[in-house]
């Protein structure tokens, strides 16, 4: 099959076994697109930095047009690594997921089913081992990873306080996503004051989104043996001088581990996950909440959205209905 768009004519290269041609569905609007965009990105993500004109990179659902590979047929759904493009030749040896559970709604394999939720999962349950009654903070609580984070927090039995940036996103993680507690960080003077007036007696574990200040104020708020999951810096990625971190001695006086993860490493947990959080979604215990923007001509300014927090849950991009 030849797809025409304008002057663009894309087929399957010849005797071809790993790639596919697809039509995308829906694209994935994430933090890290940022850091692609900044020279020397290559160190994040080896071989991905892109300042020349081609599409973005990013993750996307698709419907399977042609195929040359035997796994994958026509009409097939998938999820992973795509571009901001309407159809795309995607490679099966690069990040690539069959769908198989569609009464779910397909939308969120670019979000709770798909790499974000993976790192929820990966970054709270893996690295940092919940135990009832602990403690528990989420930085950008109510973006695509952070609702999750919260929600698994309180479904290993913990007590979880969430920082956002407007009162709509505080509503939203006391009143929708189970939060305990909830705070807009752009209202506190003192986030030192505001962790400790939620947290008399300590943080046991840290999700840590944004970076710079939090961190700062989090560091000070840490129990012994703390643990800090290091998934994203968000508040630093535009910054051309990051910010300084002041109070990491604590680390040493509260024996606290601090870990970064990049997901991409446990995409060979993907099976277990799904088998976790599938009932948790289809018994209501665990809600997401999406942000859809129509158009791929809307994309830009979705993407930008994320850094100024216009983003009301998880970012998606919707190309086509079908
Ligand atoms: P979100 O859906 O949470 O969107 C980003 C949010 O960050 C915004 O909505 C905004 O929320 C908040 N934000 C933006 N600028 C700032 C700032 N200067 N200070 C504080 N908060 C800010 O994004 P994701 O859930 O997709 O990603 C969350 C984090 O996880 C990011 O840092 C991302 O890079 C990281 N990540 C890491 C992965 C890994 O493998 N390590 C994989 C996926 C994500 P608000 O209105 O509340 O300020």
């Amino acid at each position: 099959m030849h797809i025409i768009e304008g002057t663009v004519i894309l087929k399957l290269p010849e005797a071809s076994s790993e790639v596919l041609l697809i039509k995308n569905l829906y694209l994935s609007c994430d933090p890290y697109m940022r850091i692609l965009m900044t020279q020397g990105a290559s160190s994040y993500i080896p071989g991905s930095a892109s300042h020349s004109m081609k599409p973005l990179t990013g993750y996307g659902v698709g419907r399977v047009l042609e195929s040359g590979h035997p796994d994958y047929k026509k009409g097939d759904l998938v999820w992973g690594i795509t571009k901001w493009e309407e159809y795309s030749l995607v490679s099966s040896d690069q990040t690539l997921f069959k769908i198989e559970h569609t009464d779910v709604p397909l939308s969120y394999y670019t979000g709770i089913l798909g790499m974000p939720g993976m790192t929820a999962y990966v970054g709270f349950f893996e690295l940092c081992s919940p135990k009832k009654g602990e403690k528990v903070f989420v930085s950008a609580a109510s973006g695509a990873v952070g609702q999750l984070v919260g929600q698994f927090a309180k479904l290993a039995g913990c007590y979880v306080v969430g920082s956002a940036g407007s009162k709509e996103k505080v509503d939203l993680l006391k009143n929708k996503l189970g939060f305990d507690e909830a705070f807009n960080y752009k209202e506190e003077s003192d986030l030192n004051a505001a962790l400790k007036r939620c947290f008399p007696e300590g943080i046991d574990i840290y999700f840590e989104n944004v970076g710079g200040k939090t961190l700062d104020a989090v560091l000070l708020n840490m129990r012994l043996h703390g643990r800090i999951s290091v998934c994203g810096m968000i508040s630093q990625y535009n910054l051309t001088q990051p910010e300084g971190v002041t109070n990491l001695a604590n680390m040493i006086f509260k024996r606290i581990r601090m870990q970064g993860f990049m997901v991409s490493d446990s995409y060979n947990l993907y099976p277990k996950f799904l088998e976790f959080l599938l009932p948790h979604i289809r018994e209501g215990k665990v809600v997401y909440v999406e942000d859809i923007a129509e158009g791929l001509e809307n994309g830009p300014a979705a993407l930008v959205g994320l850094y100024s927090g216009l983003n009301f849950g998880k970012q998606v991009l919707l190309v086509s209905r079908e």
